[in-house]
């Protein structure tokens, strides 16, 4: 299809912004409701409801009953892989409709939320589904008058609170693997995307998930996510977010019943290029790839690059070359690689910060502008600052925006310390040919996952989350399931003597 077919496609869309509470799609009890515009150029979507306490609570209860009566958790494990296999491939057979509606919402090239979000989402389902029937149970080496089993139990209502800017993929990384272990779930998708979410649940439906089992309750953070986070009755919160809405999930545990907070937060991933790496070219442009893939609002864009001094004006030179080929275009088009930022919010969040570069001294490379200011959507041209001192704004904190900062640094230990001189610790990449170096500076980084020489390698097998202020949890891999399970010790007695 091309881009007259989607833009046809997408003048039809009709929204449908009602909650879906067991298993129905359900206003909200105090009947309000939010509009939501396109980042793509402004238009209208529909109106979404605005949950409050009150849905919230009909949520909980609908899933506390589903997982009281064992209509979920009580089902064989086969039963239950059968039904999310299902849902993997109704996720798949709406591949056009989800791809479209997550474009519309949250401004992602049409090409990626084809290509990367749908065939993701129903992949990560399918593997958790698949997961299912072939995780055992353990029996402890103990005496022989006894036995001792440890299991794994569901723990009950997992309230799942979740970003915008991969919307499916972060609802589908918590989905999977709570209710492949028995759970239920609440979900709470970003005021800012909320489309997709509400799809999902239907098509569980169809699948044959029973109803009550997985409900979501759209609305702003502050209203329905506080409500949600805070309620006597969820076990668990499995949360994606900024590092400043992690800390207040912990409060809200504190605050409420000590709920498990798994906290999947923000980051500023370093990417350290020595001179004895071979290919400059191959990681500057795998740098320009995977900072301004989805617009850079990845939690792990490698947003602060090392270089080092020798090789640095070559290595500024191929990524500032690189840069046209992202110009932000109509996300509708097939062809784009670069759409629009969430929403206006976000776009000014990143100008400022663009602005705070200049500021204190950084050398604006490329970009810097807004761009087709004439769709009235939220574009930002990619960007890159040479010159840039670890100390500066832009290299502390999380941009959230196509905003690529370049240090450069003289010996391995100075860059080790710059990249670990982050709040932040969720990924980092070390570019360098001597296998040595290599592994030397991989063990000295303090990030959940550490790239060689690339920087795009991921899979729903491998553990995704960070270190310090990046959060706790893991979300993907069979890890991902310690998260909405408790452990279990039973003892027996096994008495030897009796008949
Ligand atoms: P955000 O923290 O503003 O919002 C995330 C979710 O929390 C949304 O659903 C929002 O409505 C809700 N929320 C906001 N305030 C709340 C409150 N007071 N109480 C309860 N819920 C509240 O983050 P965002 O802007 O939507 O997403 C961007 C952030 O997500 C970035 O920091 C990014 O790094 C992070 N992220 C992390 C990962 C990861 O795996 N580590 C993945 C994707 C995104």
């Amino acid at each position: 299809m091309g881009a007259a077919d989607w833009a046809a496609r997408a003048a039809a869309i009709a929204v449908d912004g009602r909650a879906v509470i067991d298993g129905q799609r359900v206003e909200a009890r105090d009947g309000q409701r939010f509009d939501k515009h396109s980042p793509i150029d402004g238009r209208l979507l529909g109106s979404v409801v605005r949950g409050q306490a009150a849905d919230i609570d009909a949520a909980v209860r609908s899933a506390r009953s589903a997982f009281a009566d064992g209509r979920w958790a009580g089902k064989a494990p086969a039963v239950r892989k059968k039904i999310l296999q299902r849902f993997a491939e109704k996720i798949l057979s709406a591949r056009d409709e989800l791809a479209l509606l997550e474009t519309l919402d949250m401004g992602k090239p049409i090409q990626y939320a084809l290509g990367v979000d749908v065939p993701s989402t129903a992949r990560t389902i399918a593997w958790y589904a698949e997961a299912v029937d072939k995780i055992y149970d353990e029996i402890a080496p103990t005496a022989s008058n006894s036995l001792a089993m440890i299991t794994r139990e569901p723990m009950g209502v997992i309230g799942v609170i979740v970003p915008w800017n991969y919307p499916m993929i972060m609802a589908a990384w918590k989905l999977g693997p709570a209710l492949a272990a028995g759970n239920s779930v609440v979900l709470k998708p970003s005021e800012k995307s909320p489309l997709t979410a509400l799809r999902l649940a239907e098509l569980a439906v169809e699948a044959g998930l029973p109803p009550g089992v997985f409900n979501v309750v759209p609305g702003y953070g502050h209203e329905a996510g506080e409500a949600l986070a805070l309620h006597m009755d969820v076990d668990a919160i499995g949360f994606t977010g900024s590092t400043r809405t992690g800390r207040r999930m912990l409060e809200y545990a504190g605050r409420s019943n000590l709920k498990r907070v798994y906290n999947e937060l923000g980051g500023k991933s370093a990417f350290l290029v020595f001179p004895d790496f071979g290919d400059v070219e191959r990681a500057a442009k795998t740098v320009a790839g995977s900072m301004f893939f989805n617009q850079g609002e990845s939690c792990n864009a490698p947003s602060r690059v090392l270089v080092h001094a020798s090789i640095a004006d070559r290595f500024v030179e191929i990524v500032a070359g690189e840069v046209p080929q992202y110009a932000p275009a109509d996300p509708l088009d097939p062809a784009t690689v670069m759409g629009a930022l969430v929403d206006a919010t976000q776009m000014k969040t990143v100008l400022g910060f663009i602005a705070a570069g200049r500021d204190e001294g950084a050398r604006l490379v490329a970009g810097g502008h807004q761009a087709r200011t004439e769709t009235g959507g939220c574009y930002v041209e990619p960007t890159v600052f040479d010159g840039v001192l670890n100390g500066m704004t832009i290299a502390r904190e999380e941009i959230f925006g196509p905003v690529l900062s370049i240090i450069r640094f003289e010996t391995e230990a100075e860059a080790v310390a710059l990249a670990n001189a982050s709040a932040y610790g969720l990924q980092a990449s070390v570019w360098s040919d001597n296998v040595n170096r290599a592994h030397r500076v991989a063990r000295a980084l303090k990030a959940g996952t550490v790239h060689v020489n690339q920087y795009d390698e991921d899979d729903i097998t491998v553990p995704f989350g960070g270190f310090k202020q990046s959060g706790n949890g893991r979300d993907k891999s069979l890890h991902a399931f310690d998260k909405y399970t408790e452990l279990k010790t039973t003892w027996l007695r096994i008495d030897a003597d009796k008949p």
